[in-house]
């Protein structure tokens, strides 16, 4: 088994239920298990101006899937909440990042991990640091840290859904 973190990002047609359906999705990947997930964060969007904020969240994944096939079954959610192919920077249904995979580092054409924009990415790197606090980045450094070096960009935690009436 391996321990990934995902990033996971929506701006488009109900952001809240994008993400919330998607982390369901994570969880019941074959082979595997969302161990923790983060709060939701809503934050101001970067790339073309006009946007509507994004909500984003981080999981824990545990998985049997190797690097490219996770990938696949990432695309392949996005696909299913329709995502559609659109300007890079624009806005989506559903963004999903790999952002860590064990202490593996890789550097190719379709598939960078640690994921190169972690660093520079507060609505990565708080919902990251929530989950796991002490948590080392790989080549990169402590969470902590990377929070306090980050650029700025307007985000707030949201508070939790409060559990469904019985
Ligand atoms: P995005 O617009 O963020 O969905 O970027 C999608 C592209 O990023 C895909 O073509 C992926 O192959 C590529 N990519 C590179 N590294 C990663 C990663 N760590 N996680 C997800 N996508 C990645």
């Amino acid at each position: 088994m391996a321990l990934a973190y995902i990033a996971l990002g929506s701006n488009l047609q109900g952001p809240e239920v994008q993400i919330r359906t998607a982390l369901d999705a994570l969880d019941a990947l074959p082979g595997g298990a969302v161990l923790r997930r983060s709060s939701l964060y809503r934050s101001r969007a970067i790339g073309p101006a006009g946007q509507p904020d994004y909500i984003n969240a981080v999981a824990l994944l545990e998985t049997r899937l190797a690097p490219r096939p996770l990938l696949q079954a990432l695309q392949s959610r996005e696909r299913q909440q329709g995502r559609q192919a659109g300007p890079i920077w624009g806005p989506r249904t559903l963004d999903l990042d790999i952002l860590l995979y064990d202490a593996l580092s890789m550097q190719e054409e379709d598939l960078q991990i640690p994921h190169p924009g972690l660093a520079v990415r507060n609505f990565v790197l708080l919902p990251l640091q929530e989950i796991t606090p002490d948590l080392c980045v790989p080549g990169l450094g402590a969470v902590r840290e990377l929070v306090a070096a980050c650029p700025p960009n307007p985000i707030e935690r949201l508070a939790p859904e409060p559990p469904p009436l019985r």
